[in-house]
């Protein structure tokens, strides 16, 4: 860091896992750092699987997004190692890899069309047969007709690297809504804070070009819990089964354009049924778990699926910088997001990884109106 950007007054607007992981970065980095948000890690981050899981996710013409979780994934070991040491909070980081299953033939097409694609990325993937698929995770049904295993994959708990984000951020949070300005931003009741730098990370609302995407998820306890992620293709249906501590799963997740309603959104009994129909279909056991919570929010979805990360031109003296519409991958990219965002603050080279994902580059593309003129609405 130059003696020019040390000790800069920055604004992070945004309190989910992406503004929180930001701020933390640029406060260990030498800044004057204050996080706004009225309900911070109550977004999209709330209901996050936590999968770190950049092969799981990918897809053909995604090989930039590909590249950019994998740099991230590298990162997490070091950047949850060290909030766990600064927070005393244990973050439920596992490396036990993922499971790709699939039921019938169509669904298998699918699996090896995907590892192809891995195996092409450089990802490890296993292909492997019904028979080994369950003698490795036996508490798949015994109707799967295979899958594969990509090592590398890891999991986290979302909820708890947010609560772990703001032991150490403490008094730097304020609850409040804010809105940028030229020369810094205005707080709900009309407080002005000067920045020289604002960090617009407010997830699916207020940023442009990104739009709410409806994820719901279901929290149970089951004594039958597999040792890996489970990603499930049951006759055409997705599913996911994410263990965590104490026994707990994870099951997810629907994925639904909706508008912005009025305050958290609604898991709805349809599309909730559907889901855990699917995943009892992949682990029986499931029958008899417990349930703990149904939670739908939003994704911060984009139209090509990658992140907005980087500066905007403005005309004020504070520099925008964007850190948005990061998907389905928030969590994953929360490590090399904030290293990013730290980059540009402080003038040094940014990871190449995230130079395919400028802030600017759908602004040639006709903007739609609903996705810059949206009435935001808070969190709850
Ligand atoms: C069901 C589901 C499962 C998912 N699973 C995974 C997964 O397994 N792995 C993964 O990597 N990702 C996953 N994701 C995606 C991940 O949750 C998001 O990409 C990530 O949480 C985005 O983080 P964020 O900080 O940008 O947004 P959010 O977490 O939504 O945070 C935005 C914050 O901004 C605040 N805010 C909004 N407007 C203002 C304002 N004007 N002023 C102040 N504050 C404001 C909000 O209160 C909110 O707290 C999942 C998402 C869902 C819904």
């Amino acid at each position: 860091m130059s003696a020019a950007t040390r000790g800069l007054r920055v604004v992070v607007v945004g309190g989910g896992v992406i503004g929180l992981a930001c701020a933390d970065e640029l406060v260990r980095a030498g800044h004057d750092v204050t996080v706004c948000d009225p309900r911070p890690a109550c977004g999209s981050t709330y209901a996050a699987a936590g999968m770190l899981a950049p092969g799981g996710e990918a897809w053909f013409g995604e090989e930039a997004l590909l590249r950019l979780g994998i740099d991230s994934l590298e990162r997490w070991p070091a950047f949850a190692a060290s909030l766990e040491q600064r927070s005393g909070h244990h973050l439920d980081l596992r490396s036990t890899g993922t499971m790709l299953v699939a039921a019938d033939r169509d669904d298998l097409a699918e699996v090896h069309r995907a590892c192809r694609l891995l195996n092409a990325s450089g990802v490890r993937v296993e292909e492997l047969d019904g028979r080994t698929l369950r003698a490795a995770e036996p508490v798949i049904s015994g109707r799967v007709v295979g899958g594969a295993v990509l090592p590398d994959d890891r999991h986290v708990n979302p909820r708890r690297v947010t609560d772990a984000l703001l032991a150490v951020l403490g008094d730097r949070v304020v609850r409040a809504r804010a809105t940028p300005e030229s020369d810094g931003v205005v707080l709900d009741g009309g407080s002005h804070l000067r920045a020289d730098v604002v960090v617009l990370a407010t997830g699916a609302t207020g940023i442009p070009h990104v739009r709410p995407v409806r994820g719901e998820v279901v929290r149970v306890r089951c004594r039958q819990a597999p040792i890996r992620v489970l990603r499930a293709r049951v006759h055409g249906e997705r599913v996911y089964v994410v263990p965590r501590a104490h026994g707990e799963l994870l099951i997810g997740a629907t994925e639904e354009e909706h508008p912005v309603g009025e305050g958290d959104p609604l898991p709805t009994l349809g599309a909730v049924g559907r889901l855990v129909e699917t995943a009892r279909a992949l682990v029986p056991g499931l029958a008899t778990a417990e349930l703990l919570e149904v939670v739908a929010r939003d994704r911060p979805g984009s139209p090509d699926n990658g992140p907005l990360l980087g500066p905007v031109s403005g005309t004020g003296s504070a520099r925008l910088l964007i850190a948005g519409g990061f998907h389905r991958g928030g969590v994953l990219l929360a490590p090399i997001t904030a290293a990013t965002v730290r980059a540009h603050v402080d003038g040094l080279r940014v990871p190449p990884a995230t130079q395919a994902f400028d802030p600017n580059r759908f602004d040639s593309h006709t903007a739609r109106d609903s996705d810059t003129d949206r009435n935001e609405e808070p969190c709850a």
